[in-house]
């Protein structure tokens, strides 16, 4: 069964490559919108999971707000936050938060929060306004893994380069992924890399010249996204 889905995944990260954007973020975020809808549509009545959305404090922010957005996500989203804030309420009075006497919390209200949002609201990670990866988190970790594996080991192929240069290409994010991990396409990927980025800062330049008053154009003629594209290249989607 190995070598089906190994072309699977061949398949679906050439298609990728055709489509603007890095192909890793683009299939990362496919995988992780097919794993939240598993979870509206079959999963919601999954007891282990369930329980594991309950004990972490639901999703991170940005998940939460993705799994929402879901079709059917409203409905899935009322069962799952319906168990994270019984289970809020539930800890409150479990671990005696507050003085029966309607006084000052007795803990911290930094504690006091972790206390309410569980595994996810541990006092360091809220100091640094910094989630603890969700289980949607960990889906997408697995995808982006997963497909930037095959890609090292594709572009080594001279079709596959050569489609690779064509395309936008991977975010610097997933571009410095693939530097650090040393996999064999990684220098491939980072002169075609040279070669787009270059490509990019002439458009940048192109379009501050055009917000010069003595340049400014009649009208615009493309172009307007290019600063998002510029966001999207360094950071990822
Ligand atoms: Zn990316
Ligand atoms: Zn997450």
């Amino acid at each position: 069964m190995r070598k089906p889905r190994r072309h699977a995944a061949e398949h679906d990260l050439l298609e990728a490559l055709d489509q603007a954007g890095c192909p890793v973020c683009r299939l990362a975020g496919e995988a992780v919108d097919a794993f939240l809808q598993s979870i509206c549509y079959e999963q919601v009545n999954d007891l282990e999971l369930r329980e594991q959305l309950r004990t972490e404090g639901g999703f991170c922010p940005e998940h939460a707000r993705r799994f929402l957005a879901q079709p059917n996500g409203p409905l899935a989203t009322a069962i799952v936050y319906r168990d994270v804030l019984v289970n809020a309420a539930r800890r409150l009075e479990r671990d005696g938060a507050l003085r029966q006497d309607g006084g000052r919390p007795r803990t911290g209200v930094r504690s006091l929060l972790a206390a309410l949002l569980g595994e996810r609201g541990r006092s360091d990670r809220l100091a640094h306004n910094a989630p603890r990866p969700c289980v949607a988190c960990r889906a997408w970790s697995e995808a982006e893994e997963r497909h930037l594996t095959t890609l090292c080991a594709r572009v080594t192929d001279a079709a596959v380069a050569a489609r690779y240069r064509a395309a936008d290409g991977l975010c610097l994010l997933h571009l410095e992924r693939a530097l650090d991990a040393d996999h064999p396409g990684a220098g491939v990927l980072a002169r075609a890399a040279l070669a787009g980025l270059s490509g990019l800062v002439n458009e940048l330049d192109v379009y501050i010249r055009k917000h010069d008053y003595r340049f400014r154009p009649e009208r615009w003629d493309g172009g307007e996204d290019v600063p998002a594209r510029a966001v999207e290249r360094a950071v990822g989607r």
